[in-house]
């Protein structure tokens, strides 16, 4: 049986058996796999901590192209993203992130941009965390995927669609921004304020970095809260554990926001 070596990040792990552990990863080489670390649990090694969440290791594995269920057979670790580790909220915002990654890769979907976003966003998360955090990976990941909302012209006919009071119409089953004559018989569009989808485009396209001075109302974050979620709820297979968790992030983070003077705090 062939044998494969792969940089992989791990998403997710749950005990199998009494002593070994199934573990969900990204991979460079190969996109998400799934493997089972025989006897993981049974010694405490460095085999068992490389294969909990927010782990970059190194991992050898093998199985047919046909086993959805791989063996691992070796791993050594590259980051464990101790930052993250040590505080409640880095914690939360890492598990949302993982669990998107998760649930909105099907099948395997081999990207070795999704590999270093991945790493680059643990990584910002081990100093800094914040909502805004949050919705950059998000809709960065969602593009990569092949998802990418159109935010200009109208999804079916392209025409300028106009502005109605400051906000416009969107369609998540079209999957962009829709005029009224084309919004016909489309029950689940929403109206969305323009300004949400001025922050949408920044979150695409600008570096997370660039986000931090960006000033944004605690409105503002509700509303793209609103939207994040609509949106997401197009892609998701089934309703991620963790979206309550974002609920009540994004709630907190309003806090600190508003007595920031309307900057994103995203500082921890
Ligand atoms: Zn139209």
């Amino acid at each position: 049986m062939p044998l494969y070596k792969a940089n992989a990040i791990v998403l997710r792990s749950w005990d199998l058996g009494e002593s070994d552990r199934i573990v969900s990863l990204y991979t460079m080489e190969f996109g998400k796999i799934r493997g089972v670390a025989k006897g993981v649990r049974r010694i405490s090694t460095r085999f068992g901590s490389s294969t909990l969440p927010f782990t970059c290791i190194k991992v050898m594995f093998y199985g047919n192209e046909r086993n959805e269920l791989k063996t691992i057979s070796q791993t050594e670790i590259v980051k464990s993203f101790q930052g993250i580790r040590e505080s409640l909220e880095g914690i939360l915002y890492g598990s949302v992130l993982l669990e998107l990654t998760e649930h909105l890769i099907n099948g395997t979907h081999r990207d070795e941009r999704i590999f270093r976003l991945i790493l680059k966003y643990l990584t910002w998360i081990e100093h800094e965390t914040g909502g805004i955090i949050l919705y950059s990976f998000c809709f960065k990941l969602l593009c990569m995927l092949g998802f990418r909302p159109s935010l200009s012209n109208c999804v079916v006919c392209r025409q300028v669609s106009p502005v109605i009071g400051n906000k416009v119409w969107f369609s998540r089953e079209d999957g962009g921004i829709i005029c009224p004559a084309c919004l016909r018989e489309r029950q689940e569009a929403i109206s969305v304020p323009c300004e949400v989808i001025e922050l949408t485009k920044r979150l695409i396209s600008e570096r997370v970095e660039g986000l931090q001075a960006y000033p944004v109302s605690a409105r503002l974050m509700d509303e793209m809260k609103r939207f994040t979620l609509y949106f997401l709820g197009q892609y998701l297979a089934y309703p991620m554990k963790s979206i309550g968790l974002i609920e009540e992030l994004l709630r907190d983070d309003n806090q600190p926001m508003e007595q920031a003077g309307g900057m994103i705090a995203v500082a921890a």
